[in-house]
């Protein structure tokens, strides 16, 4: 039995009560450089209403300070990557590259850990309210070096390279514990990084070792990869893909399994608790519920339902965990393949009852340009934004803001349900695998993007055998 949930990024768009009070989070996260001023006060408050309060340690800003000087060189780099992959016609496996490569980007690898060590250890603020949880001890090398593009077998370095580097942080992490109060010392999540399954079991392992229940790691970097594989290695095991699959689903998936699978072969139990820094693609939510289930409190938090909301993109739970961009959904509304937009949640349902929706123009907009909906379409003035408003493009919007909190509310009301969806079927792993059977079946319909279908299909195959079987 699991419990998931999905923490509201707390700052100046999500601190209103309009948003609050039909949202009830059940918990927030806090980065240090946003509680100030009014999000600050309001910090004491939610502590007090017994929320999780999730203090992140701020270290993703920092990301860019240290790639930024490398960037020209792993650019470089990576062109003579891509040359050598048109040679081979495929992607670069292990074993691929010439030892003059693999100690060039090796010194450099080298040289970004020697910066992304100075910059993890800097001295911080000091926070300036209380959580009831935290972030912790973190390492940046692999966030850095994900942003470079550089995969591990760019490298002439073994497993133990970033094996050492979640030892390094345990046993800061064991010192800061010591320190904190022991309210907070429980609740206190050090950051694991890896770069693939291997290297994610080893950084279970070694969280394991150390005895620490609670545990962060960023998925970030890893959704914000562009780049494609057709391939993947899981404990030994290659899996040719016929395909080019995203690197981003794929990646995040098989973290999950090899940091449990680690985690779980040296303790014999999973984490206790497990948060997914900046992971809220809706299917993946889903997926990683397969990977991490018996672990009790899985929380996750993003900033994209934020993001997306003001880019005019709608999560949608049924008939599967879905983004949809805004002029997609105006489609299907104009040329009648959904009937109407009747979400049940009270942001949408507040924001109807004040701009209700003119499904006749869209249809006789439809019936005159007999063509999808285009994102320039939904402009302020045009025919279409008056027919659906919540829908409308927000740049210089009059109603900018009013649509803009409607949507933010509506996404993440939506990531509640799925989080609730996840819970209630959490009871047993066969459950658990029904129901997001269902929902991976209904991603294979529904999803734009074969590939991307593809990847999800793979994940939960993996997630769902028994190695045993
Ligand atoms: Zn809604």
């Amino acid at each position: 039995m699991s419990s998931y949930s999905f923490l509201l990024n707390l700052r100046s768009e999500t601190l209103n009560p309009k948003i609050l009070k039909p949202l009830s989070p059940k918990g927030f996260l806090v980065s240090p450089k946003y509680a100030t001023g009014r999000v600050r006060e309001n910090i004491e408050e939610f502590n007090n209403s017994g929320a999780m309060i999730l203090a992140d340690n701020g270290n993703f800003s920092f990301i860019d300070d240290i790639t930024t000087n490398f960037d020209a060189r792993s650019d470089a780099f990576i062109d003579k990557v891509v040359k050598e992959e048109k040679r081979l016609g495929h992607k670069v496996r292990p074993g691929d590259l010439s030892d003059s490569l693999l100690n060039e980007c090796t010194s450099l690898a080298l040289e970004v850990q020697k910066t992304a060590n100075k910059i993890s250890l800097a001295n911080k603020d000091p926070l300036e309210f209380t959580p009831s949880h935290l972030i912790g001890a973190e390492d940046l090398t692999v966030a850095a070096l994900l942003k470079l593009n550089i995969e591990p077998h760019y490298l002439n370095l073994d497993r133990n390279f970033f094996k050492n580097l979640n030892t390094g942080v345990t046993s800061q992490a064991m010192r800061h514990m010591e320190k904190l109060p022991a309210e907070l010392s429980k609740n206190y999540y050090p950051v694991a990084s890896a770069m693939s399954y291997d290297t994610a079991y080893d950084a279970g392992e070694v969280f394991a070792k150390a005895g620490i229940p609670k545990v962060a790691m960023g998925f970030g970097a890893y959704l914000s990869d562009r780049r494609v594989t057709d391939y993947v290695d899981i404990a030994g095991i290659r899996t040719e893909f016929q395909d080019r699959l995203p690197n981003s689903y794929i990646r995040s998936g098989i973290i999950a399994k090899g940091f449990w699978d680690g985690y779980t072969s040296f303790l014999g139990k999973p984490p206790e608790a497990f948060h997914f820094l900046g992971l809220g693609v809706p299917i993946m939510l889903g997926i990683m519920s397969l990977f991490t289930w018996e672990t009790p409190t899985i929380t996750f938090d993003a900033t994209s339902p934020i993001k997306d909301a003001f880019s005019g993109t709608m999560y949608i739970s049924h008939p599967s965990f879905l983004k949809v961009k805004n002029y997609r959904l105006s489609t299907k509304l104009a040329n009648g393949f959904i009937e109407k937009w009747d979400c049940p949640c009270p942001f949408c349902q507040d924001f109807i009852k004040k701009y209700p929706f003119d499904y006749d123009k869209g249809t006789a907009w439809f019936q005159e340009n007999q063509r999808e909906v285009k994102d320039d379409d939904l402009e302020e003035e045009s025919p279409l934004a008056k027919a659906y408003p919540l829908f409308a493009k927000l740049d210089n919007h009059s109603m900018g803001k009013e649509i803009r909190l409607a949507r933010i509310g509506h996404n993440h009301w939506m990531l509640n349900e799925m989080m609730e969806e996840l819970s209630s079927h959490s009871i047993d792993f066969s459950g658990l695998k029904k129901y997001m059977g269902k929902i991976v079946e209904n991603y294979q319909k529904t999803a734009l993007s074969a590939n991307y279908a593809q990847a999800i299909q793979f994940l939960y195959q993996i997630a769902t055998t028994n190695e045993n079987d």
